[in-house]
Protein backbone atom coordinates (compact mmCIF):
# COMPACT_ATOMS: atom_id res chain seq x y z
CA UNK A 1 0.00 0.00 0.00
CA UNK A 2 1.19 3.43 -0.89
CA UNK A 3 1.57 6.86 1.21
CA UNK A 4 -1.17 7.68 -0.83
CA UNK A 5 -3.38 5.07 -0.62
CA UNK A 6 -2.75 4.79 3.35
CA UNK A 7 -3.76 8.53 4.30
CA UNK A 8 -6.89 8.06 1.46
CA UNK A 9 -7.96 4.73 3.71
CA UNK A 10 -7.22 6.85 7.17
CA UNK A 11 -5.24 4.54 8.07
CA UNK A 12 -1.90 7.20 8.87
CA UNK A 13 -2.51 11.31 8.82
CA UNK A 14 -2.11 13.22 6.09
CA UNK A 15 0.84 14.98 6.99
CA UNK A 16 4.58 14.41 7.83
CA UNK A 17 5.89 15.65 11.15
CA UNK A 18 9.32 16.99 11.62
CA UNK A 19 11.30 18.14 15.00
CA UNK A 20 13.03 20.85 13.85
CA UNK A 21 14.77 20.93 17.61
CA UNK A 22 14.10 20.09 20.82
CA UNK A 23 15.52 23.21 22.75
CA UNK A 24 13.22 25.88 24.08
CA UNK A 25 13.52 29.28 25.76
CA UNK A 26 10.73 27.95 28.61
CA UNK A 27 10.62 24.58 30.76
CA UNK A 28 6.80 24.00 30.74
CA UNK A 29 5.09 22.18 33.45
CA UNK A 30 3.60 18.90 31.48
CA UNK A 31 6.27 19.32 28.50
CA UNK A 32 6.50 15.82 26.71
CA UNK A 33 10.39 16.84 25.40
CA UNK A 34 11.69 18.46 28.71
CA UNK A 35 12.69 20.91 26.56
CA UNK A 36 14.40 23.37 28.28
CA UNK A 37 17.23 26.47 27.08
CA UNK A 38 20.57 23.87 27.61
CA UNK A 39 18.66 20.34 26.38
CA UNK A 40 20.80 18.69 23.68
CA UNK A 41 19.24 19.88 20.68
CA UNK A 42 18.72 17.14 18.38
CA UNK A 43 18.11 19.40 15.14
CA UNK A 44 16.77 18.21 11.96
CA UNK A 45 19.42 20.85 9.50
CA UNK A 46 17.88 23.05 6.93
CA UNK A 47 19.02 20.92 4.18
CA UNK A 48 17.71 17.71 6.11
CA UNK A 49 13.99 19.30 6.24
CA UNK A 50 14.10 20.25 2.78
CA UNK A 51 15.12 16.96 1.69
CA UNK A 52 12.56 14.98 3.87
CA UNK A 53 10.11 17.64 2.49
CA UNK A 54 10.51 16.54 -1.26
CA UNK A 55 10.45 13.31 -0.31
CA UNK A 56 7.20 13.56 1.93
CA UNK A 57 5.81 15.50 -1.14
CA UNK A 58 6.97 13.01 -3.81
CA UNK A 59 5.41 10.02 -1.37
CA UNK A 60 1.87 11.34 -1.42
CA UNK A 61 2.05 13.49 1.97
CA UNK A 62 -0.97 16.36 2.19
CA UNK A 63 1.03 18.88 4.70
CA UNK A 64 3.40 19.72 6.99
CA UNK A 65 3.98 19.95 10.73
CA UNK A 66 7.00 21.61 12.62
CA UNK A 67 7.50 21.24 16.08
CA UNK A 68 9.90 20.82 18.88
CA UNK A 69 11.17 22.64 21.67
CA UNK A 70 10.49 25.79 20.03
CA UNK A 71 11.61 25.73 16.58
CA UNK A 72 11.86 29.87 16.33
CA UNK A 73 15.01 29.06 18.35
CA UNK A 74 16.41 28.20 15.32
CA UNK A 75 16.97 31.94 13.64
CA UNK A 76 16.74 30.41 9.84
CA UNK A 77 13.02 29.25 10.64
CA UNK A 78 11.11 31.24 8.63
CA UNK A 79 13.45 30.56 5.77
CA UNK A 80 12.60 26.76 6.57
CA UNK A 81 9.14 27.09 6.91
CA UNK A 82 8.89 29.57 3.33
CA UNK A 83 10.98 26.49 1.73
CA UNK A 84 8.78 23.84 2.71
CA UNK A 85 5.51 25.73 1.87
CA UNK A 86 6.60 25.86 -1.59
CA UNK A 87 5.68 22.08 -1.70
CA UNK A 88 2.58 22.02 0.74
CA UNK A 89 0.65 23.86 3.40
CA UNK A 90 2.81 24.19 6.91
CA UNK A 91 1.93 24.36 10.40
CA UNK A 92 4.56 25.37 12.74
CA UNK A 93 4.19 25.13 16.82
CA UNK A 94 5.22 27.67 18.61
CA UNK A 95 5.62 29.17 22.09
CA UNK A 96 5.44 32.95 20.32
CA UNK A 97 7.29 34.14 23.28
CA UNK A 98 10.58 34.56 21.01
CA UNK A 99 9.32 36.99 18.87
CA UNK A 100 10.86 40.15 19.22
CA UNK A 101 13.65 42.20 16.99
CA UNK A 102 15.03 40.15 13.83
CA UNK A 103 13.10 37.45 14.77
CA UNK A 104 9.81 39.36 14.91
CA UNK A 105 10.60 40.58 11.33
CA UNK A 106 11.48 37.12 10.44
CA UNK A 107 8.35 35.57 11.21
CA UNK A 108 6.26 38.63 9.99
CA UNK A 109 8.20 37.84 6.50
CA UNK A 110 6.07 34.49 6.47
CA UNK A 111 2.82 36.85 5.84
CA UNK A 112 0.74 35.46 2.94
CA UNK A 113 2.65 32.14 2.77
CA UNK A 114 0.89 28.75 3.16
CA UNK A 115 2.19 28.59 6.29
CA UNK A 116 0.22 28.72 9.74
CA UNK A 117 2.18 28.98 13.01
CA UNK A 118 -0.23 27.11 15.83
CA UNK A 119 0.37 29.30 19.40
CA UNK A 120 0.07 27.57 22.52
CA UNK A 121 -2.09 29.30 25.34
CA UNK A 122 -4.12 27.03 28.45
CA UNK A 123 -6.05 29.90 29.96
CA UNK A 124 -7.41 33.24 29.79
CA UNK A 125 -6.17 34.07 33.31
CA UNK A 126 -2.61 34.77 33.24
CA UNK A 127 -2.13 33.55 36.58
CA UNK A 128 -2.84 30.27 35.89
CA UNK A 129 -1.36 30.32 32.28
CA UNK A 130 1.67 31.07 33.63
CA UNK A 131 1.91 28.79 36.47
CA UNK A 132 2.07 26.28 33.64
CA UNK A 133 4.23 27.54 30.98
CA UNK A 134 6.02 30.08 32.76
CA UNK A 135 5.77 34.18 34.05
CA UNK A 136 5.07 36.87 31.69
CA UNK A 137 3.84 33.74 28.98
CA UNK A 138 0.19 35.41 29.04
CA UNK A 139 1.65 39.08 28.15
CA UNK A 140 3.73 37.86 25.71
CA UNK A 141 1.20 35.41 23.71
CA UNK A 142 -1.45 38.16 23.46
CA UNK A 143 1.38 40.98 21.96
CA UNK A 144 2.08 38.42 19.68
CA UNK A 145 -0.57 37.50 17.98
CA UNK A 146 -1.80 40.85 16.73
CA UNK A 147 1.31 41.38 15.45
CA UNK A 148 1.56 37.84 13.55
CA UNK A 149 -2.07 38.67 12.19
CA UNK A 150 -1.31 42.53 11.30
CA UNK A 151 1.32 40.65 8.69
CA UNK A 152 -0.87 38.44 7.18
CA UNK A 153 0.51 35.09 9.34
CA UNK A 154 -1.74 32.25 9.88
CA UNK A 155 -2.66 31.92 13.71
CA UNK A 156 -4.30 28.93 15.11
CA UNK A 157 -4.46 28.92 19.38
CA UNK A 158 -3.83 25.26 21.06
CA UNK A 159 -5.09 24.59 24.17
CA UNK A 160 -3.23 21.99 26.63
CA UNK A 161 -5.62 21.41 29.61
CA UNK A 162 -5.98 18.16 32.33
CA UNK A 163 -9.66 17.22 31.20
CA UNK A 164 -10.65 19.08 28.02
CA UNK A 165 -14.33 17.24 28.01
CA UNK A 166 -15.31 18.60 31.76
CA UNK A 167 -13.24 22.17 31.56
CA UNK A 168 -14.77 25.39 31.54
CA UNK A 169 -13.31 27.04 28.33
CA UNK A 170 -15.75 29.86 27.99
CA UNK A 171 -13.53 32.72 29.09
CA UNK A 172 -10.68 31.13 26.64
CA UNK A 173 -12.51 30.95 23.84
CA UNK A 174 -13.90 34.43 24.22
CA UNK A 175 -10.46 36.02 24.58
CA UNK A 176 -9.68 33.54 20.99
CA UNK A 177 -12.53 35.27 19.29
CA UNK A 178 -11.89 38.55 20.52
CA UNK A 179 -8.01 38.71 18.65
CA UNK A 180 -10.03 37.54 15.44
CA UNK A 181 -9.12 33.48 15.89
CA UNK A 182 -11.87 31.38 14.82
CA UNK A 183 -13.32 28.50 16.57
CA UNK A 184 -12.44 26.14 14.04
CA UNK A 185 -9.28 27.73 14.69
CA UNK A 186 -8.95 26.55 18.45
CA UNK A 187 -7.50 23.25 19.26
CA UNK A 188 -7.56 21.71 22.96
CA UNK A 189 -5.89 19.29 23.45
CA UNK A 190 -5.74 16.74 26.99
CA UNK A 191 -2.10 16.60 28.85
CA UNK A 192 -0.25 13.08 28.15
CA UNK A 193 1.52 11.28 30.73
CA UNK A 194 5.46 11.52 29.13
CA UNK A 195 8.08 13.47 29.38
CA UNK A 196 7.74 16.05 32.42
CA UNK A 197 4.04 15.49 32.16
CA UNK A 198 4.76 11.76 33.89
CA UNK A 199 7.72 13.48 36.33
CA UNK A 200 4.54 15.83 37.71
CA UNK A 201 2.08 12.95 37.62
CA UNK A 202 -0.56 14.67 35.21
CA UNK A 203 -1.89 13.53 32.02
CA UNK A 204 -3.00 10.37 30.87
CA UNK A 205 -1.13 7.49 29.43
CA UNK A 206 -1.46 6.80 26.00
CA UNK A 207 -0.02 3.97 23.61
CA UNK A 208 -0.52 3.04 19.66
CA UNK A 209 -3.76 2.56 20.37
CA UNK A 210 -4.77 5.78 21.17
CA UNK A 211 -2.76 7.56 19.78
CA UNK A 212 -3.83 8.54 15.70
CA UNK A 213 -0.44 7.33 13.42
CA UNK A 214 1.26 10.19 12.02
CA UNK A 215 4.84 9.88 10.47
CA UNK A 216 6.97 11.71 12.64
CA UNK A 217 10.50 12.28 11.86
CA UNK A 218 13.14 13.99 14.46
CA UNK A 219 17.42 13.19 14.39
CA UNK A 220 16.93 9.97 15.80
CA UNK A 221 14.56 8.56 13.63
CA UNK A 222 11.29 7.13 12.70
CA UNK A 223 7.95 8.04 15.13
CA UNK A 224 4.27 6.46 15.24
CA UNK A 225 3.11 9.96 16.35
CA UNK A 226 4.09 13.57 17.12
CA UNK A 227 3.23 12.56 20.53
CA UNK A 228 5.85 9.64 20.47
CA UNK A 229 9.14 11.55 20.75
CA UNK A 230 9.31 12.18 23.55
CA UNK A 231 11.79 12.41 26.88
CA UNK A 232 12.14 11.55 30.34
CA UNK A 233 14.88 11.93 32.70
CA UNK A 234 16.75 13.16 29.74
CA UNK A 235 16.95 9.66 27.63
CA UNK A 236 14.98 9.49 24.00
CA UNK A 237 11.47 7.49 24.62
CA UNK A 238 11.43 4.66 21.92
CA UNK A 239 8.61 2.64 23.09
CA UNK A 240 6.88 4.24 19.99
CA UNK A 241 9.84 4.39 17.63
CA UNK A 242 9.20 3.30 14.05
CA UNK A 243 12.50 2.67 12.95
CA UNK A 244 15.52 4.51 13.18
CA UNK A 245 16.25 4.44 9.48
CA UNK A 246 14.72 7.53 7.41
CA UNK A 247 16.55 7.51 4.49
CA UNK A 248 15.14 7.00 2.26
CA UNK A 249 11.57 8.28 3.65
CA UNK A 250 9.64 5.98 2.08
CA UNK A 251 10.97 2.89 3.72
CA UNK A 252 10.39 4.81 7.32
CA UNK A 253 6.58 5.22 5.86
CA UNK A 254 6.00 1.98 4.66
CA UNK A 255 7.54 0.47 7.74
CA UNK A 256 4.55 2.81 10.03
CA UNK A 257 1.98 1.70 7.26
CA UNK A 258 3.13 -1.83 7.98
CA UNK A 259 2.98 -1.56 11.33
CA UNK A 260 -1.05 -0.47 11.24
CA UNK A 261 -2.21 -2.57 9.16
CA UNK A 262 -0.77 -5.48 11.49
CA UNK A 263 -1.50 -3.32 14.43
CA UNK A 264 -5.71 -4.16 14.22
CA UNK A 265 -6.44 -0.83 15.91
CA UNK A 266 -8.84 0.71 13.60
CA UNK A 267 -10.46 3.38 16.01
CA UNK A 268 -7.92 6.17 17.74
CA UNK A 269 -8.93 8.50 20.30
CA UNK A 270 -9.80 12.03 18.12
CA UNK A 271 -8.22 13.30 21.16
CA UNK A 272 -4.68 12.53 20.40
CA UNK A 273 -5.33 13.52 16.35
S1 LIG B 1 5.73 22.57 26.03
FE1 LIG B 1 6.52 23.62 24.21
S2 LIG B 1 6.93 25.70 24.91
FE2 LIG B 1 6.76 24.45 26.73
S3 LIG B 1 8.86 23.78 27.23
FE3 LIG B 1 7.94 22.18 25.94
S4 LIG B 1 8.55 22.71 23.87
FE4 LIG B 1 8.85 24.55 25.12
Amino acid sequence: MTVDEAIEAGLIGPNLWLYSNYTCNLTCTYCLTESAPNVPARELSRERMQELAREAAALGFRGFGVTGGEPFLLTDMPGRLADLSELLPVTVLSNATAFNGDRLNGVKALGGKDVTIQISLDSAEPIKNDAMRGPENFRKVLAAIPRLLDAGVGVRIASTVEDPEHADLSDLCELHRSLGISDEDHVVRTIIRRGRAATEGMGETVGTTELFPELTVTADGAFWSPFAPTVADGRLDTDLLVTRSTRPLEHAAETLIRLVSGSGTTRYDDRFR
